[in-house]
């Protein structure tokens, strides 16, 4: 039996056998009872000749077969190679190993493709109000120089480190640099900035992922498939920006708010120290003081009006799936019957939330038909119903929003919603009114 390696010293035994990684390798009696990798004079005297150099490729190629249980074998290993020669040992180890997923490419390389892919993808997700105006935009880039100053400022400058070069993957990131220290900590970096979410190839539903080991291995890929994706497995509909029709498209705020037939009050406008904005008060609704037809002619501009007027012809045919028609007709007659209405009068009670079909009214191009809103997903859930066919009335039960029964067909606002927002349409996370409609819909069916 040849002598196994003595190591390279009493505190650090041989790791490197060939054969079974992390155990030691068989020494060599000429050269002191060594390995290669625990004798320093020998690894220089080897690394001097091709042959010694194979020798020590074939050993580091098989570490690193087994890299995925035992990194360290090879980390350590190469600790013990000449600095010198570290680039050409790691390039060779890397060589010649089958297999797509096994092949290696540069972390950098990684990231740049799968940013060009988020890119793609995303360019499939649209925006459902009118694009941002100019002075919105440079709004936002203000804040988005400052907020990328004061972080360069508290990690560096105030620490008297030169100004940080920036390694970004999108138009909104820190402005930061990458991890320098390991290609793990870069990619698990990276899983931050781009494998933290998946979108689906087929619904363009964005979904959230966990970091998993592998993570700290490679760069995910942007798409998901249909089959890993949570809504298309259950067969839920995800609204597509095809489907708005078409007059609804590209409103803007005033537009929608000039089609309302009621009027939305959340609570006075107070924002957190952080910027958050406030719950402050359950939303409330009043029927507007002027019919739509007259908020319509109101608008200054005669485009706008133009719109707005094809909107509304459109809303009110029955070809439309909204249920847009019926509050405006209610409106209407409530204008009639009682022409010199008080804010008191027209204000609606509390429980006007739970009106079926209400977003169609509010929301008319982000809810386009009675069936997509979260007052009729409310409605329509089979606890609520069971519990109503047996109490005689729908209310006072208990609904726990968050327990996911897969299988089981029970609705929730909460989910419901989720879908939307983060569905290919652009819109439902945008509007703070409809973020507190919805919180105060699953909070007064809670009730
Ligand atoms: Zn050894
Ligand atoms: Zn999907
Ligand atoms: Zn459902």
């Amino acid at each position: 039996m040849p002598p196994i390696c003595r190591g390279f010293s009493d505190a650090l035994p041989c790791l490197f056998s060939a054969a079974h990684p992390g155990m030691p390798a068989r020494g060599n009696p000429a050269k002191g009872n060594r390995c290669v990798f625990c004798n320093e004079d020998w690894m220089e005297e080897a690394c001097r000749t091709p042959r010694g150099r194979h020798n020590i490729t074939r050993s580091l190629k098989a570490f690193r077969a087994h890299y995925e249980k035992r990194s360290f074998v090879y980390n350590t290993a190469m600790t013990r190679v000449p600095e010198e020669w570290h680039g050409t040992f790691h390039e060779a180890a890397l060589q010649g190993r089958r297999g797509p997923a096994r092949k290696h490419t540069p972390v950098e390389t990684q990231a740049t493709a799968a940013t060009e892919k988020w890119g793609q993808h995303l360019a499939n997700r649209k925006r459902a109000f009118k694009h941002l105006r100019s002075k919105e935009v440079t709004a936002y880039k203000k804040r988005r120089t400052a907020d990328r100053s004061r972080v360069a400022k508290k990690f560096f400058l105030d620490n008297d480190l030169p100004a940080p070069q920036p390694s970004d993957v999108a138009p909104n990131d820190c402005g930061l640099p990458a991890p320098t220290t390991s290609d793990r900590a870069k990619f698990v970096e990276l899983w931050c900035k781009l494998g933290s979410w998946g979108i689906c190839e087929k619904c363009r539903s964005l979904q959230p992922r966990p970091l998993e080991p592998i993570d700290s291995r490679r760069v995910a890929k942007a798409t998901i498939t249909a089959k890993t994706c949570k809504q298309c497995r259950g067969k839920h509909w995800v609204p597509q920006p095809s489907e708005i029709p078409q007059p609804l498209r590209k409103l803007n705020g005033k537009l929608i708010e000039a089609l309302r037939p009621l009027d939305i009050d959340v609570g006075p406008h107070r924002q957190a120290g952080n910027g958050y904005r406030i719950h402050s008060a359950m939303v409330r609704f009043s029927w507007s003081e002027l019919g739509v037809q007259a908020k319509i002619r109101k608008l200054r501009n005669r485009r706008q009006r133009e719109k707005a007027q094809a909107a509304y012809d459109y809303l009110m045919t029955d070809e439309a799936e909204s249920s847009y028609r019926d509050f405006v007709k209610k409106h209407n007659k409530f204008l009639r019957k009682f022409p010199g209405a008080t804010d008191a009068d027209r204000r609606r009670p509390l429980q006007f939330i739970e009106t079926v079909g209400l977003e169609c009214a509010l929301w008319p191009s982000l809810y386009w038909c009675a069936e997509m809103c979260e007052t009729t997903e409310r409605a329509t859930d089979s606890r609520r119903l069971a519990a109503a066919a047996a109490a005689g009335r729908n209310e006072a039960l208990s609904d726990d929003e968050d327990d996911e029964q897969e299988g089981q067909e029970r609705h929730s606002i909460k989910r419901s919603f989720m879908r939307k927002v983060l569905s290919p349409i652009i819109g439902y996370g945008q509007d703070f009114e409809l973020l507190q409609f919805v919180y105060d819909l699953t909070m007064w069916s809670r009730i």
